[in-house]
């Protein structure tokens, strides 16, 4: 299956998209975390995109939506997977649908996390990821076993530069500028599905997989 987890940034898409590509058995794409692991490499991928992420913008369409249908052509993704962050513009949602379309594909469905911006903001200020799998915590609402430390790979944790609170305004408004315009976009493919990202994480997790289930 070929998910969309759409949502504002901290919305909890990386979260639940962690579970559901678990039990899918399909990978999780997160354009946030291929950009990061690039600039960790140093390549010249990572350097473009640095500062558009510094500032909270969105790096340019034609960098992104190449780097996404790389991936997307491997190996572990011609059964499905679940993309995070992607796409953020309605001209990245035509340009994946144009790709798929060349192969018979398309996407069966966008998935509307949908929290509050409060909330949002509480979220990202209190998120720290882990430096080697980039698994998001929650200082309060899903903190690790040990402090700093990943669960998964005993990685260490640390806060995103872009989570602090100048560049989360601008990324909020990025996303309702940019990104919201997307979600009129699935509606009239009749691909939207909307769920309340404001419940607690097991809720939340419990009511997506039905819908996958459902499908
Ligand atoms: P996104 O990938 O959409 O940016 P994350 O999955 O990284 O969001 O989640 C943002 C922050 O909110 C993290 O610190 C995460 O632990 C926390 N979080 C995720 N889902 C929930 C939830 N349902 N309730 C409370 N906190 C959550
Ligand atoms: P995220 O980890 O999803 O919050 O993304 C972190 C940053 O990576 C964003 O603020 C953007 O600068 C960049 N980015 C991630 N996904 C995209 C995308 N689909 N289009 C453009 N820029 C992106
Ligand atoms: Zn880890």
């Amino acid at each position: 299956m070929r998910i969309i987890l759409l949502g504002a940034p901290g919305a909890g898409k990386g979260t639940q998209a962690a579970v559901i590509s678990k039990k899918l058995g399909t990978p999780h794409i997160a354009t946030g975390d291929l950009f990061r692991a690039a600039l960790g490499q140093g390549t010249d991928l990572g350097n473009k995109a640095k500062a558009y992420m510094d500032k909270g913008e969105l790096v340019p369409d034609d960098i992104t939506v190449a780097m996404v249908l790389e991936r997307i052509a491997l190996d572990d993704a011609q059964t499905g997977y679940i993309l995070d962050g992607f796409p953020r513009t309605v001209n990245q949602g035509v340009a994946l649908d144009q790709a798929l379309e060349k192969n018979g594909e398309s996407i069966d469905m966008a998935i509307l996390v949908d929290v509050s911006d409060a909330e949002l903001v509480k979220r990202l200020s209190g998120r720290s990821i882990c430096r080697t799998c980039q698994t998001p915590y929650h200082s309060v609402n899903n903190p690790p076993k040990e402090t700093g430390v990943c669960d998964l790979d005993g990685g260490e944790l640390y806060q995103r530069d872009d989570d602090k609170a100048e560049t989360v305004i601008n990324r909020l408004q990025v996303y309702s500028n940019e990104t919201a315009p997307l979600i009129q976009f699935f509606e009239s493919q009749s691909k939207l599905v909307r769920i309340n990202g404001e419940q607690d994480i097991s809720v939340v997790e419990k009511q997506l997989l039905d819908i996958i289930e459902t499908k």
